[in-house]
C-alpha cells in the first residue's frame, strides 16, 4: 500500500520531534525494570531494596487519581519523559476511571493502594480483606487485568494482608525514600529542599510522593529538576 507523501512526511515529523523532545536536556528514564508477578516486597523501609544501582530512583505517586491534581503531575512527568508507578486508591478508579486509564496509557504503571485508605492494624481480619478485594475488583473493572502490585495506606503492614497479597502473588511495595508530601501550607521550595536531603541521606530507591496532595503536584517540575541536576537516573517499574 501507498503512504502519500503528505501523510508520511507528518509521520516522520511527529516521530522527530517525540525524540527531540525527549533530548539529553531531559531527564528522561533510563531503564525499565520488569518485575514477575510474585509474591515479592521491595522498599527498605520495611523490606529488600529493588535491584538498583547508586543514583537510580523509582517515582512513585500515592492516593490518585485526583481530578484536580493527577493531570498536573502527568503534564510534568510527560514534559521531563519520566515514568513513574502510582499506586491508586480503589474508590478514586472507580470514580475517574477515564483518568486511571490515562495514567497507563501515557506509558505509566499501577498499583493499587486499599480501597478507602483505612489503618489496616484498627480493622479485623475480615474488614481487611474485603477492603482488598474490593480494590482489586475497582482495578480490574477498569484495567482488565489483575493489579501486580500493593501498596498499604500509611505503609501500615499486617500480617493478614501481607499473606493475602504473597497468596495473590501481588507484589508488596514499600519506599525507600520520602518527601512527607501531605502538608497543604508545604512550599514547592520546602518539598524540593526535603527531596534533596532525602536524596543525599539515601543515595538510590523508591520515592513515595502523593499525586493527590496539590503542593506536590504544583512542585513536581521543580522536584523533576532536583533530580535531573543531582545527575539521578529514573528507572521505570512494569509487571510482566
Ligand atoms: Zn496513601
Amino acid at each position: 500500500m501507498r503512504v502519500p507523501a503528505l501523510i508520511l512526511a507528518a509521520m516522520v515529523a511527529t516521530t522527530t520531534a517525540n525524540a527531540a523532545d525527549c533530548g539529553p536536556d531531559k531527564l528522561n528514564t533510563s531503564r525499565t525494570i520488569t518485575l514477575k508477578r510474585e509474591g515479592a516486597a521491595y522498599g527498605t523501609n520495611q523490606h529488600s531494596a529493588l535491584p538498583l544501582k547508586k543514583g537510580e530512583v523509582v517515582l512513585t505517586f500515592d492516593d490518585g487519581p485526583s481530578p484536580e491534581y493527577t493531570p498536573m503531575v502527568l503534564k510534568a512527568l510527560s514534559d521531563q519523559c519520566a515514568k513513574a508507578t502510582f499506586f491508586m486508591i480503589g474508590q478514586h478508579i472507580a470514580q475517574q476511571p477515564d483518568l486511571a486509564r490515562r495514567v497507563v496509557s501515557e506509558g505509566h504503571s499501577a498499583g493499587i493502594h486499599s480501597n478507602t485508605h483505612p489503618h489496616m492494624a484498627a480493622l479485623s481480619a475480615d474488614q481487611q480483606l474485603n477492603d482488598l478485594q474490593l480494590s482489586r475488583a475497582a482495578y480490574k473493572t477498569v484495567f482488565g487485568v489483575e493489579t501486580p502490585a500493593y501498596r498499604f495506606p500509611f505503609l501500615e503492614e499486617t500480617p493478614t494482608l501481607l499473606k493475602a497479597l504473597k497468596d495473590a502473588n501481588i507484589t508488596v511495595a514499600s519506599i525507600d525514600l520520602a518527601i512527607n508530601d501531605w502538608i497543604p501550607e508545604d512550599t514547592t521550595a520546602i518539598l524540593a529542599q526535603r527531596l534533596n536531603d532525602s536524596l543525599d541521606k539515601a543515595g538510590s530507591g523508591i520515592i513515595l510522593m502523593h499525586d493527590a496532595n496539590g503542593p506536590t503536584a504544583k512542585a513536581l517540575p521543580a522536584l523533576l529538576k532536583v533530580l535531573k541536576d543531582k545527575g539521578y537516573n529514573i528507572v521505570h517499574l512494569e509487571w510482566q
